[in-house]
């Protein structure tokens, strides 16, 4: 067979639309019980996996981050602390918790939760975790090795994107290879924790890859490119940016975002995506809602690379820390 045949064919014809919604709880669950089994074989040699998450100032999505973190910790038996910095505090005061944790022996996994404030310069903070602690892979070394299709870690949020879609695949019968070499991924948003490692992951699978930001918005251009995707990976931070007109028939739609938004009767804030989906639900073969989709995988891949982390810091049993996977 040549390397044109081995391509899903099956994208390209027509064929009835049964739109599915990828269950994230359920997949999550399952890594759960894997993450679980990681981390009780650890805690039998006497090690116990340990996380620290920073934040500086107030978000609302961090925040509520960082409490299901808190909890999914304390289940998994991961031990788990939370350094808190005021908004004002200045980059060298984030710096030094860095290293602080870099080096403490009892925590494996540093997460620094984003936004950051404007005055604390991203790349430079990055660089200051330990790259063996760097569960997030933004450290350059990290992202260096993403890139190279080594990964040490990788980062939680993408990689729960395509543990969602394999999943998919594989309930549906279809031969991962096969799909990803045949597909076009378009991914809108481009920033270093989410739509960067998103384009080299579905670089990995030789996928074309196609990568758009705000300016595709701001020309007026964004459709032109996410009706051209077999796959739609949606990370803006923007609610109900993707609606029917920017999703093509039988596209698979995952959508990243996670954004506070608020009724101006009841005052009560809930999360919403960036896609609308009741709006393109029946215009896709497969689709993630927002909650339930790509959030509750990125927590749990999040210990799994705490796992990963506590493994080869100790030289415990298992894989040397090196991620095969995402
Ligand atoms: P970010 O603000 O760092 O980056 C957003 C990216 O989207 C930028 O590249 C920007 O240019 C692009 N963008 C903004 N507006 C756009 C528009 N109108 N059209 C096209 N592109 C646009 O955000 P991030 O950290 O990548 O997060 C993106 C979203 O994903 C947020 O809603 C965030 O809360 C969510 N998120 C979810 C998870 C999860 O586990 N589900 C994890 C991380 C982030």
């Amino acid at each position: 067979m040549t390397a044109a045949e081995e391509i899903d064919h099956d994208l390209a014809g027509p064929h009835p639309i049964r739109s599915e919604l990828i269950d994230g709880r359920a997949a999550a669950k399952e890594l759960k019980d894997e993450v679980r089994v990681g981390v009780e074989q650890l805690r039998s040699v006497g090690v116990t996996c340990g996380l620290a998450t920073i934040m500086v100032g107030e978000d609302y999505a961090a925040g509520a981050y960082e409490r299901r973190l808190r909890r999914l910790a304390a289940d998994l038996a991961i031990g788990y602390r939370h350094y808190w910095l005021a908004a004002e505090a200045g980059a060298e005061d984030v710096h030094r918790v860095v290293r602080q944790l870099n080096a403490d022996p009892a925590v494996h996994g540093i997460l620094l939760l984003r936004p950051l404030p404007a005055h604390i310069a991203e790349p430079e903070l990055f660089a200051q975790l330990d790259p063996h602690k760097d569960i997030e892979a933004l450290h350059p070394e990290n992202v260096g090795l993403l890139a190279l299709g080594t990964p040490r870690y990788v980062p939680s949020t993408p990689a729960s994107v395509f543990h969602l879609l394999d999943g998919w695949l594989d309930s549906t019968g279809r031969d991962r290879a096969r799909f990803y070499r045949g597909a076009t991924i378009v991914v809108v948003g481009r920033s270093n924790n989410v739509g960067k490692p998103a384009i080299a992951l579905g670089q990995e699978r030789q996928a074309v890859v196609v990568s758009c930001d705000e300016w595709a918005s701001h020309t007026g251009c964004l459709a032109e490119h996410t009706l051209r995707a077999d796959v739609l990976v949606v990370a803006a931070g923007v609610p109900n940016l993707i609606s029917a007109e920017h999703v093509s028939e039988g596209a698979v739609v995952v959508d990243v975002g996670i954004n506070p938004v608020t009724d101006p009767d009841t005052g009560r804030t809930r999360l919403v995506g960036d896609v609308d989906l009741p709006a393109v639900l029946h215009l896709t073969r497969a689709a993630t809602p927002v909650p339930g989709g790509v959030g509750p995988v990125t927590d749990v891949w999040l210990m799994r690379n705490i796992v990963l982390a506590a493994r080869a810091a100790t030289g415990s049993a298992g894989s040397g820390g090196r991620d095969d996977r995402g």
